[in-house]
């Protein structure tokens, strides 16, 4: 779905598929449509190149804007995951949600003041390549380019979750309730409300004026809001159900173990065989030596299995993801999710104390929101 494209301030930068999308969409529909309406007389190939050229500006200008949220938030000790570049703005992803409601407001304020900005250069350098008679692909490109940033700013502040309104709207609601829960459920209805009206108005067009292609780019917008409310919805709820919760009170503590020094053949037998597990820790003398999976098995061959030791096949100490028991489980989920993992090993130092499974985060938040805790 996405492609990783480098880093940027020390955040990975990945694009999705639907960016692509949007690059061929604007590129086409500018030298199709507006670029030979406006500045007629140009040659095929030169609206192409206009309409290209313009594309990667707007994919610049969303990253910078998804950049500026993103210095906010590691200004203020918010990790940020990575950056996704969608069509029409960018996600970032987030470890953790904003501590306040004012810091909220401020990051989401950040976006749509950058696109605004980046709009002010582009329209000063356009009137001066109009005043200085420029080339006119010169010209058509910065005049495009600084209104699309104003409909970039202007866009993302629509209060609608997930977009940089909406965000602004949950962190008013939850500075006044203090209750973030409620307030993004809240600004989750207005935000469905609000796609519902978009994908309305989007089929209206299609049908009534048979404006296809601006119809269809309103249905598309109002189907990205409602789906990226949805699943911010979730993970706040996800999140809620954990507050409160240490990775030590949920942890299993009873772990069955494995002695580095017994060959890979016996811990087939005595273990993977006999018991349900898909991994399990190494272990002497107290000490955690590292962990052993089914995958470790699978990469020593069959008739090596008797000779080589489970030291040897194991994942040593040093490349196991582990956490502190004293670490929230919210932090377990994310970290698990991060890494695409389905256990993390709870550790004090090289000392073992437990093992916690996505299965345990997700029967826990599940227990919670069926008691309504
Ligand atoms: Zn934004």
């Amino acid at each position: 779905m996405s492609a990783n494209i480098g880093k940027i301030l020390g955040i990975p930068i990945r694009i999705h598929w639907t960016l692509w999308l949007v690059f061929l969409l604007v590129a086409w529909s500018l030298a199709d449509g507006y670029l030979p309406i406006v500045y007629p007389g140009l040659g095929a190939l030169t609206y192409w190149a206009i309409g290209a050229v313009s594309a990667l500006l707007l994919f610049i200008s969303v990253l910078l804007h998804e950049l500026s949220h993103s210095y906010i938030a590691k200004k203020n000790g918010l990790p940020i995951a990575r950056i996704t570049l969608f069509f029409f703005g960018g996600v970032s992803e987030m470890s953790e949600e904003p501590k306040d409601a004012g810091l909220e407001v401020r990051m989401a304020l950040a976006g749509p003041l950058t696109s605004f900005a980046i709009a002010g250069v582009l329209g000063a350098l356009w009137y001066v390549s109009r005043l200085v008679s420029a080339p006119v692909p010169i010209i058509a490109i910065l005049g495009y380019n600084a209104v699309i940033n104003v409909a970039l700013g202007a866009f993302n502040l629509v209060p609608a979750f997930p977009l940089d309104g909406g965000r602004v709207l949950r962190g008013s609601l939850w500075g006044r309730s203090k209750n973030l829960l409620k307030a993004t459920r809240n600004a989750t209805r207005v935000s469905e409300a609000l796609s519902l009206i978009m994908i309305a108005a989007g089929l209206l067009l299609v049908v009534a004026t048979a404006d296809i292609f601006n119809g269809l780019w309103i249905i598309f917008l109002g189907w990205f809001i409602r789906s990226g409310a949805e699943t911010s919805l979730k993970q706040t709820e996800m999140t809620e159900a954990l507050h409160g919760i240490s990775v030590g009170d949920i942890m299993t503590r009873d772990l069955l173990t494995v002695s580095p020094d017994i060959s890979v053949q016996k811990l087939v037998t005595d273990y993977f065989l006999i018991h349900p597990h898909g991994g399990y820790p190494v272990v002497r003398n107290d000490k955690l030596e590292g962990v052993v999976t089914m995958s470790s098995v699978r990469s020593i061959p069959a008739e090596k299995r008797e000779m080589e030791t489970v030291a040897q096949a194991m994942v040593p100490y040093e490349r196991i993801v582990t956490i502190s028991p004293n670490a929230s489980a919210a932090e377990a989920l994310q970290k698990i999710a991060e890494k695409n993992i389905g256990r993390l090993l709870v550790t004090d130092g090289d000392r073992i104390l437990g093992m916690i499974t996505r299965g345990d985060l997700m029967k826990t938040i599940r227990t919670r929101q069926d008691l309504s805790l």
